[in-house]
């Protein structure tokens, strides 16, 4: 037994043992039916969040109000939520109350779908008020209730569904669908870190059938906000995102690339979403680390050594092995072999990736240089132009030609200095 599971298997024991009721919920019980892996467990129980607080030593009042907590237990955590109903959700965001009940049918109720909506207790026992086990066994993402209701409550749903449709591979019910396709324009009223939250997840899973779920339901621009429909060619092309390592950086590059999304509209996109800077940064560095179209792979199939080179070292070490991953996993034509091999060869044979890879540093040219000592800046130029240097001629990185080079460049510029 894995480490989280018997963290919550105490968890509910000790709820147990004093009293209350508790059960493993939601995506833990719906991925060990699926005999997929689970990521985390989640508690459900009628005590309320204090008195969980007292139960255990280690807790964190995640989200208090709602009647989370997170119990630390044989360092991993649980989530645990007191049995809760929701109410009046106003236009379609968050619940504006919610209610802590007794009851366990109740809480099922209130969830998104009916495979999210099975609970188990600790001898195993299954409780399926919504027939969540069937629509696991036909493969149909249904919702608990009234589908049109449901969506209505909360929007994001929309969203959850394309989700757990992607991910788990499965159709998603007729009406549930209709009421989807009906209602997309709610989505409009989420706030956009809940939609990349889910959104990041379907990029994880089978973005191809994920996107093409977005595009027949008019989900797409809520998504994807002004960014042009991909034709039925490009679509088909992204089942190879697939293929690429599940890392959020690789996949938007690799998504941006096939969908002929470049650096600026990319920028913006991702900005959009409310990505981190340092995020947007290093998947624009893999997509210009990418060629892009016909013409620039043919060019690149040309360019001399130190193009490569100074291309190399401009996108960096990381953007450039993601670039080269993403390239290994396009349609195997004699081409994308070619420009594969290429770009593999090319980055062994590099030899700087920053200026730190220079064998001199700015303490040496200090020692053999002592009058740089009143020229601080003129430290970070001749860097600079060893770099250029190493770039040209890559021979050149040794601590003696280095040296050789520093002092003709300062004495070249020794009228600048002054
Ligand atoms: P994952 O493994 O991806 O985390 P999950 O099923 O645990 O999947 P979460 O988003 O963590 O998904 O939500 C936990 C549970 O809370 C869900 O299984 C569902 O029962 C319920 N839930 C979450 N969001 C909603 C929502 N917007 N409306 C109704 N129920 C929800
Ligand atoms: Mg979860």
């Amino acid at each position: 037994m894995k480490r989280a599971e018997r963290a919550a298997r105490k968890v509910l024991q000790r709820l147990e043992e004093a009293g209350f009721q508790a059960y493993f919920v939601g995506g833990c019980v719906r991925d060990q039916l699926m005999k997929r892996p689970v990521s985390d467990y989640d508690v459900a129980t009628n005590a309320r969040p204090e008195e969980v607080q007292a139960l255990f030593s280690h807790t964190i009042p995640t989200g208090i109000q709602h009647g989370t907590v997170t119990v630390w237990l044989e360092e991993t955590s649980v989530e645990v939520t007191t049995f809760r109903v929701e109410s009046r959700y106003k236009d379609s965001r968050r619940p504006e109350h919610v209610h802590f009940v007794d009851s366990l049918y109740l809480d099922l109720a209130r969830r998104d779908f009916t495979i999210n909506a099975i609970a188990q207790d600790l001898n195993g026992r299954y409780y399926d008020p919504f027939h969540g086990m069937d629509d696991l066994a036909s493969n149909m993402l249904r919702t608990v209730g009234e589908p049109f209701e449901r969506f209505q409550e909360d929007a994001l749903r929309l969203l959850r569904a394309v989700r757990f449709a992607a991910q788990l591979g499965m159709r998603i019910e007729k009406e549930t669908y209709e009421a989807i396709c009906t209602h997309a324009g709610l989505l409009s009223r989420i706030a956009v870190e809940r939609i990349r939250t889910e959104w990041d997840k379907i990029l994880l899973s089978n973005a191809a059938y994920g996107i093409q779920l977005l595009l027949k339901t008019g989900l797409f621009p809520y998504v994807f906000f002004d960014i042009e429909v991909p034709s039925p060619q490009i679509l088909s092309s992204l089942s190879l995102i697939e293929k690429l390592p599940k890392k959020l950086t690789i996949r938007y590059a690799a998504l941006c690339d096939r969908m002929g999304i470049r650096e600026q509209e990319a920028d913006r996109w991702l900005r959009k979403l409310r990505h981190g800077k340092k995020f947007v940064r290093d998947i624009l560095s893999v997509l210009r680390a990418l060629p892009t179209g016909d013409q620039s792979i043919c060019d690149l199939l040309n360019w001399e050594d130190t193009t490569w080179r100074n291309h190399l070292y401009h996108v960096g070490k990381e953007a450039a092995e993601h670039a080269a991953q993403i390239l290994s996993v396009y349609e195997p034509n004699d081409q994308a072999t070619m420009v594969y091999n290429l770009y593999r060869a090319k980055i062994s044979q590099q030899p700087i990736w920053t200026m730190c890879d220079l064998k001199i540093d700015g303490h040496r040219l200090l020692n053999e240089f002592p009058d740089l000592e009143r020229k601080g800046w003129l430290i970070g130029e001749i860097l600079k132009h060893l770099v250029g240097e190493v770039l040209r001629h890559p021979h050149k990185n040794d601590p003696y030609a280095l040296l050789c080079e520093a002092r003709d460049f300062l004495e070249k510029n020794r009228g600048s200095q002054e």
